[in-house]
């Protein structure tokens, strides 16, 4: 449309009340693309650019603030996996990038693999140089945020942080997926899982909030749903210390959920149930936050809209509007909403279930070291019979018969001859045994097998020559030898049926074994 009533063919605006006071639902217009841009921080904190980049600063630090002595830049802490000399970095050395999953103000998040143990990671590389050592001491600060709560099951966790080329790097546990993008993909969330979610940021604020830091960049992206299911505060880069915070060290986050309060420089723990509370309007009703305008003001005018908030359960409506309080002195604190009836249930069937599992857990490990336990005693059990019986056999009287008593007296020489045996070799002359009519409970029995094998094993197939039954012979107890020789040349003065004594006589060369030629030298080689 054009007027001529000025005298100008320009366009006029057409300016229409009812779309400009209009929230929308989230659109999901390059949702899935994790480069998009975001609004950007309001504000840098950084100011000087005397930083001097030296010669040293081209190779990897690991940086850590785990001792009371503050920051410490050590070496000590890099993976065995690096090699200082080589040309490239210590991320392209050590971690294999499979691709990247996200990008913020600060950073490039990849997910990659480690090469010293093999597993999954996220590793956030700050986009830009330090230029100043002010810039590298804020960028630093997030590692000591990181490392103070790690251990915390709702807040993401730091594994290893290092700075080379004046960039920093951050090793971190591997998320899911952002809230936002969880959002996006679901559009409706359970109400059920809303408290949940809201629980698990709480109890992640607080830990915050009892150290006197406050996170001042709390989103939907900014949360993280770790393997476990579990939501994860992430992105410490703008924390502050309350105490220590004033207009110029602190830093608003996304002015989509930022409280009104920071637009005078107010900071308190309240601006963060702020931004809590309206991630949360978001997350029931697919909201899609204003960065500024109009809307932007009537949300933090505590005017929330209605048709969105229709569906919201009344007390779900009643929680998020109080921590959207305009007034950040009459907002709840983060253990006044834990004492919500609702979130004090959740909580306690968390801590019984959380019990259940660790019991659970607890008794299948204990389950299994009984077993394993079990398993050994089955084992000694089993070993000791076995042994038992073993020695009960040897010992049991003579018997009249003849290979019976030989057998008896031979493996009263010592069990180190059956452990010499070799198994051919016992089922070969177990044939023997029968053969020669030996009892059921001698069936096997190693020391009746040794008797047999030397003179009785006329077979000639069993032993091709003299070398074969000397050879095997030797595989007794070599310090045995005399004792040996005699056993068996004693066989010959039992008293035994003619036609059996004819068989053996005629099989023994008897003066061989007498010259003892059975463990001669010359066979010692063949033993081998
Ligand atoms: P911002 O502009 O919000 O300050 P940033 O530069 O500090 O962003 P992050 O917010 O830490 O960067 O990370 C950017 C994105 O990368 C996140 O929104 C998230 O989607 C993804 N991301 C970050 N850390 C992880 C992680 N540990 N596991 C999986 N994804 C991650």
């Amino acid at each position: 449309m054009t007027s001529k009533s000025n005298g100008s063919y320009l366009p006029v605006p057409e300016i229409r009340e009812d779309t400009i006071l209009q929230h929308s639902y989230k659109s999901n217009v390059n949702k899935e693309d994790p480069f998009r841009m975001k609004p950007p921080k309001l504000k840098p904190r950084y100011h000087d650019f005397n930083l001097n980049r030296s010669q040293n600063s081209l190779s990897a630090h690991a940086i850590s603030f785990k001792e009371a002595s503050g920051l410490i830049v050590s070496d000590s802490l890099l993976s065995p996996v690096y090699n200082r000399s080589s040309e490239e970095t210590y991320f392209e050395q050590c971690f294999t990038k499979i691709s990247k999953i996200g990008e913020g103000s600060f950073g490039e998040v990849f997910k990659v693999r480690s090469k010293e143990d093999g597993l999954l990671y996220a590793v956030k590389k700050s986009k830009q140089f330090f230029r100043s050592e002010n810039y590298r001491h804020e960028r630093l600060e997030e590692v000591k945020r990181y490392e103070q709560f790690s251990d915390h099951e709702n807040c993401v966790r730091l594994y290893k942080a290092w700075e080379q080329d004046d960039r920093l790097y951050m090793q971190m546990e591997l998320c899911q997926e952002s809230l936002d993008h969880y959002l996006g993909v679901k559009k409706r969330i359970p109400e059920e899982k809303i408290w949940s979610i809201l629980l698990d940021l709480l109890l992640a604020v607080k830990s915050l909030h009892d150290k006197n830091l406050i996170h001042l960049d709390i989103k939907l992206d900014n949360v993280l749903i770790g393997d476990d299911g579990i939501c994860k505060l992430a992105d410490f880069g703008l924390v502050i210390d309350v105490d220590r915070a004033n207009r110029h060290e602190a830093t608003e986050g996304d002015s989509r959920y930022i409280a009104p309060e920071l637009m005078q420089g107010h900071f308190s723990r309240a601006a963060d149930i702020f931004s809590l509370g309206i991630a949360m309007l978001e997350l029931s009703s697919y909201i899609e936050l204003p960065p500024n305008g109009p809307l932007w003001q009537e949300l933090r005018s505590g005017i929330l809209p209605e048709d969105f908030i229709k569906p919201i359960s009344p007390e779900l409506k009643q929680m998020i509007k109080s921590m959207m309080t305009p007034d950040a002195m009459a907002r709840p604190t983060v253990d006044e909403l834990l004492r919500n009836r609702k979130l004090v249930n959740l909580l306690q069937r968390r801590r019984r279930w959380d019990l259940i599992r660790k019991v659970k857990q607890s008794y299948r490990k204990s389950r299994r070291a009984v077993w394993s336990k079990l398993c050994n005693f089955r084992n000694f059990i089993c070993r000791f019979l076995f042994s038992l019986i073993t020695n009960l056999k040897l010992k049991e009287p003579p018997t009249t018969d003849i290979r019976t008593t030989t057998t008896t007296t031979t493996t009263g020489r010592g069990d180190n001859n059956l452990a010499n045996m070799d198994n051919s070799f016992a089922v070969e002359n177990s044939f023997e045994i029968s053969y020669n009519q030996a009892t059921p409970t001698h069936f096997g029995d190693a020391a009746m097998k040794i008797v047999n094998s030397t003179p009785l094993n006329h077979h000639h197939q069993s032993f091709r020559s003299r070398k074969d039954l000397t050879k095997t012979s030797f595989r007794l107890d070599s310090t045995d030898t005399k004792q040996e020789s005699s056993n068996i040349l004693s066989f010959e003065d039992y008293d035994i049926a003619p036609h059996s004594v004819s068989l053996v006589r005629n099989q023994l060369d008897v003066s061989s074994l007498r010259g003892k030629k059975l463990f001669s030298k010359a066979d010692d080689s063949d033993s081998d």
